[in-house]
């Protein structure tokens, strides 16, 4: 098969590479190398099945081609996390909707028909208080709090332009909603959760919880993640579907960084941070955040093979890896370790 992934060296988009790459399909990325970096697919370099190209969604050259090449296109590109969200708003419509829109318009103007699977996420939910978020509920923004929701409302369009798209010129699309996806190669530096806390634990650096700790929210780990997505994509062959994508185990903030803590040894205290502080003014934060997973069940009967102690326990090896040869770098020698790996090993 042949796999164009936008996005390809970032945290999902590069596990995706790997999981191809594992079962023998030729995968295509374009990545401009924004969030992604190209460490990230670096061990494939010299796959003959893979390809890299460096540029933007928005301006590349070679769109038309690559899309006219392939069977699956994830479209994995995007503008994410909180800090970026709130820091460049203009950019984050621009670039998740014009890109999805660019990008699907292409398959039209050719008359292809590849299956597209556009990553959305739970923040479509919005502040929306159920217990557990069903596909078949309503998509909320709240009309206070200014550019806060720009990201929810692009992920919104893009997922109406996939079904418009589907509709009217007959390109199937698969929205994934994605809750909370952690692991390794996703960053903390644009404000996710997990890798905070773990870079903080092992930095013996309080942990920062904002917002009173809570609030809550269901974490999996992307190697799960891509597992289900992909065999959601094959088992929805040319139908149209939306389903949510994640892990239903629900936990507190708070309740998260004790985890982080006690899962790896750490001295640190936790340090609470007023949401306004974290955030500026206005941000609105989500209170509960936990997917029904029914649907990606019914139809992939995907299991789970990671726990959020897994994934913990991974992360903090990392964490600790990286900063041993950090220091040993300084020494200037590289030190005597295990090496853990950030190559998952995808069965071919
Ligand atoms: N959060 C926190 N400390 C941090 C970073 C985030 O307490 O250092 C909180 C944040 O306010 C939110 C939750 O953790 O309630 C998840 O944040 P993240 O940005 O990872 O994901 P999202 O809010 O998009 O679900």
């Amino acid at each position: 098969m042949h796999v164009l992934i936008t996005g390809g060296a970032g945290f999902i988009g590069s596990h995706l590479v790997d999981l191809h790459l594992a079962k023998g399909d030729q995968v295509h990325v374009v990545d401009d190398l924004s969030t992604g970096v190209f460490a990230n697919v670096e061990p494939h370099r010299d796959n003959p099945l893979f390809r890299f190209d460096h540029a933007d969604v928005l301006t590349w050259d070679r769109l038309d081609h690559a899309v006219g090449w392939a069977d699956r296109i994830y479209h994995m590109a995007a503008v994410v996390g909180v800090y970026r969200v709130i820091a460049e708003p203009t950019k984050v419509l621009a670039t998740n909707i014009a890109g999805c829109e660019r990008l699907l318009r292409a398959a039209r103007d050719g008359g292809w028909k590849p299956q597209v699977v556009l990553a959305s996420s739970s923040e479509v939910y919005g502040h929306n208080d159920e217990q557990i978020l069903r596909e078949d509920q309503d998509l909320t923004v709240s009309s206070r709090a200014g550019t806060r929701w720009g990201y929810s409302v692009s992920k919104i369009a893009d997922e109406a332009l996939g079904m418009s798209y589907a509709q009217r010129f007959g390109i199937p699309a698969v929205i994934a909603r994605f809750f909370n996806t952690v692991g390794p190669r996703q960053v903390g530096r644009y404000g996710m959760v997990v890798p905070r806390f773990v870079q903080q634990a092992v930095s013996g650096e309080p942990i920062t919880v904002f917002g009173g700790g809570d609030q809550t929210r269901s974490f999996c780990d992307v190697r799960d993640t891509v597992v289900a997505l992909e065999s959601l994509a094959t088992r929805a062959g040319r139908d149209t579907v939306v389903a949510n994508v994640g892990n239903d185990r629900e936990i507190s903030i708070r309740d998260l960084a004790e985890l982080v803590i006690q899962r790896s040894g750490s001295r640190s205290s936790i340090k609470d941070v007023p949401l306004r502080e974290a955030y500026g003014e206005d941000f609105e934060d989500i209170r509960r955040r936990r997917p029904d997973l029914s649907r990606l069940r019914a139809l992939t009967g995907f299991k789970h093979r990671y726990t959020l102690e897994d994934t913990i326990d991974h992360l903090v090896a990392l964490a600790r890896q990286e900063a041993h040869s950090h220091h040993a770098e300084q020494r200037g020698h590289d030190g005597d370790r295990t090496v853990v790996r950030n190559q998952p090993e995808y069965a071919a």
